[in-house]
């Protein structure tokens, strides 16, 4: 067999044997992406998408038709009401800062029911940081959190809190942490129990490295509002910069002011050339999901072939893009790291190395050689230097050159 970047005999060994194993589970990703494509492209048809949405509007961008039906074609994917699809949220942080500072008011409650949020999001909510920077702590708003247990989200504790709460806050994939993601029919029982029981409840859903992983979304099994980022699954991998927010049509306005103004909302903001972008990306999504979610379950397949405890297994039902490899130690972590950024499209002769990122509370190390930087629907791992050393690998727009990458990953740590 041809083998141009050398990859060792035993690991090639391995990569045959992970390759069988995991035959029948590619056939189900196929199939998923298969069924969200027409999904998708269902809702381009259905809303007409033309040349006019491609282009975009300077300056205030009034009655700019590419955004405005943007939202529409998402809402209607997401199985929302409404949606705010924009390139100006910088980040997943941000789209989701401006959900929650667009829904909650002084003496309201915020609870998080999947235990500690998303390192930068406990900055946002005033965990951490300094007292003043104008967190949701700052403007007199409450956090209770409930830790998840063996089984889950703890549903008797997050009932009996919820009696209080404005929002109740689900993560749905498990971010720096070792916990199950949650599908989509838990998130939806969560979201019907939590109504049945206080019918004034928000439940926000964090859906980021979610979307189309499964065939329906939160918002489609019952969430009130569900946040992610454009460099993530949804942009595809094209979309250059950007979040969204999808939902109950009076929350998304409350969010579209709080992005905006009172008043103006999603009316206004204009779309500098990235229209066409985000309905490519978009429309590429549940293929680049599809790769991702191909590079996971292989990766999956062989560390565990190496003895690694890994998160998932292999087999294990899926709804976030990420896998996680328990490495044990920070030697072997950067020596992961460092072949997965030797072997990206972009970048490769770079040597990633551990740093203080802003919004995270221990040095992380990262490898992202990506088009677009730091997307991590593009192959891309991180891993914060702490105990028990486990890297989070994510994306892989192509699966050929992710399971290569992935390999040189499996040489660098034996
Ligand atoms: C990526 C991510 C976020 C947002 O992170 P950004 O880097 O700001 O886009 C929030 N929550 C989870 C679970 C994430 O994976």
């Amino acid at each position: 067999m041809n083998n141009p970047f050398k990859v060792n005999e035993k690991v090639l060994r391995l990569s045959e044997q992970a390759q069988d194993m995991t035959m029948k589970i590619f056939t189900e990703i196929d199939k998923l992406a298969e069924i969200n494509s027409q999904r998708v492209l269902g809702a381009f048809i259905n809303h007409r998408i033309g040349e006019a949405q491609l282009q975009s509007t300077t300056g205030y961008g009034y009655g700019d038709t590419g955004r405005d039906t943007l939202d529409k074609v998402w809402a209607e994917i997401f199985g929302a009401p409404s949606a705010l699809v924009r390139h100006s949220f910088i980040s997943g942080t941000h789209a989701l800062t401006v959900a929650l500072f667009g829904v909650l008011r002084p003496g309201d409650t915020l609870l998080s029911v999947t235990g500690k949020p998303y390192d930068t999001i406990e900055e946002v909510i005033g965990l951490s940081g300094s007292c003043g920077n104008g967190s949701l702590a700052d403007f007199g708003v409450g956090y209770k959190e409930i830790p998840m247990n063996a089984s889950g989200v703890d549903i008797p504790a997050v009932l009996s809190a919820a009696k209080e709460a404005k929002v109740v806050y689900i993560q749905r994939s498990r971010g720096y942490s070792l916990r199950n993601t949650l599908s989509a029919a838990e998130i939806g029982e969560i979201a019907e129990r939590v109504h049945k029981t206080n019918p004034d409840c928000i439940v926000m859903v964090d859906n980021c490295y979610g979307e189309f992983t499964e065939t329906c979304e939160p918002c489609a099994v019952g969430a009130d509002l569900t946040i992610g980022s454009l460099i993530k699954n949804p942009g595809g991998g094209i979309a250059r910069t950007g979040g969204y927010i999808a939902g109950r049509t009076d929350l998304v306005e409350l969010c579209a002011y709080r992005l905006t103004s009172p008043g103006i909302g999603g009316e206004a903001g204009c779309t500098l050339e990235q229209n066409r972008s985000m309905y490519l990306g978009l429309f590429l999504a549940p293929n680049a999901v599809r790769e991702a979610l191909k590079s996971a379950v292989f990766a999956s397949a062989v560390f565990e072939l190496m003895g690694y405890e890994v998160f998932p297994r292999y087999s294990d039902p899926r709804s976030d893009i990420i896998q996680s490899v328990l490495l044990g130690d920070s030697d072997k972590l950067i020596a992961f790291c460092k072949a997965i950024q030797n072997s990206s499209p972009i970048d490769s002769h770079v040597t990633p190395v551990p740093w203080d990122m802003p919004g995270y509370s221990s040095q992380v190390i990262m490898a992202a050689g990506t088009f677009t930087s730091g997307a991590s629907i593009e192959l891309s791992c991180d891993a914060p230097l702490r105990d028990p050393y486990a890297v989070w690998l994510q994306g892989g727009l192509v699966y050929g050159a992710a399971k290569l990458a992935i390999l040189k990953a499996a040489e660098a740590i034996m």
